[in-house]
């Protein structure tokens, strides 16, 4: 299916490796140029290597902390007029949260709630005065069926939702659209440094803990980083023009609810 965005210019946030990659490298397949982002210079440059050796698109890399202001002025200064947004940063830490003071709560909020709001700010005016933008923020199936041990995500991620909830429905009657995509466990490196931690706390190897967490999935296995990309390359497609406010929950089956 020809998703109708080649020559679509895109900023990926948090997009060396993982679910930021994944998607990067799925509109890249589109003929989309990007702006990828994260911390690591040399990990993101090869990322970006990789990409252009595959697609032949163009892609720029800015390294920096996306969830400073300076780090989000640099991202916005290599792409001023994005057509498409993907929202993404590390996850914070788990814990129990007797032991969270304040700023461990403002560093998840500015993470995973206001970095995508100033995102959106940003370029979400822009793209109704040119009448094309997708905007997608990856968030965490915890949105839907939070996770204890998580409370900042849960937490920060929730308002982050709530936000979206309310102006999405305000960008779409100018061909803007704004997303969640909900990923639940992906094999990444995140998710493997918090298998590793639980094996450890388990008394089990890592490949213990992981096959056994793999077999009590609905699908057996966890999503890969190209499935997940896929999805958030037909977001940002055409063909997804008339959904907009939406949390689209990608976890292989795992949350058991019927609505
Ligand atoms: P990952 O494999 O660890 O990759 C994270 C990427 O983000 C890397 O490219 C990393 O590069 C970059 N990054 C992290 N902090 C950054 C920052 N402050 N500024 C710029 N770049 C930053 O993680 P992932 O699994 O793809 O997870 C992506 C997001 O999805 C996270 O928020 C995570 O909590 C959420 N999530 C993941 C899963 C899962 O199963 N994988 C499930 C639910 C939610 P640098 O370290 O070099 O910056």
């Amino acid at each position: 299916m020809d998703l109708g965005i080649k020559g679509r210019k895109a900023i990926v946030c948090a997009a060396s490796k993982g679910l930021g990659k994944g998607c990067a490298m799925h509109l890249a397949r589109e003929g989309v140029d990007l702006v990828i982002n994260a911390r690591t210079a040399s990990e993101l440059e090869a990322t970006a290597e990789e990409i252009r050796n595959a697609t032949g698109v163009k892609v720029t890399t800015v390294a920096i902390d996306v969830t400073t202001p300076e780090g989000r002025a640099a991202v916005l200064k290599a792409c001023p007029e994005p057509d498409i947004v993907i929202n993404n940063a590390g996850g914070p830490p788990p814990g129990d949260f007797r032991e969270w003071t304040r700023d461990h709560w403002i560093k998840a909020i500015d993470a995973n709630m206001l970095t995508p709001i100033e995102f959106i700010k940003a370029t979400v005016d822009g793209m109704m005065k040119r009448g094309f933008g997708r905007i997608v923020n990856i968030t965490s199936s915890s949105v839907k069926a939070p996770i204890d041990v998580l409370g900042l995500s849960n937490g920060a991620r929730s308002g982050l939702t709530g936000f979206v909830a309310g102006i999405a429905r305000k960008t779409i009657k100018h061909g803007v659209t704004i997303n969640g995509l909900l990923p639940g466990p992906f094999d990444t490196d995140r998710l493997r440094g918090t298998m590793a931690a639980r094996a450890r706390m388990n008394n089990r190897s890592f490949e213990q803990e992981r096959d056994m967490s793999a077999a009590a999935h609905p699908a057996g296995r966890f999503g890969t980083a190209d499935e997940f990309g896929a999805m958030c390359a037909f977001l940002c497609s055409v063909h997804a023009g008339y959904m907009t406010g939406q949390n689209v929950l990608m976890d292989g089956g795992q949350y058991p609810g019927t609505y």
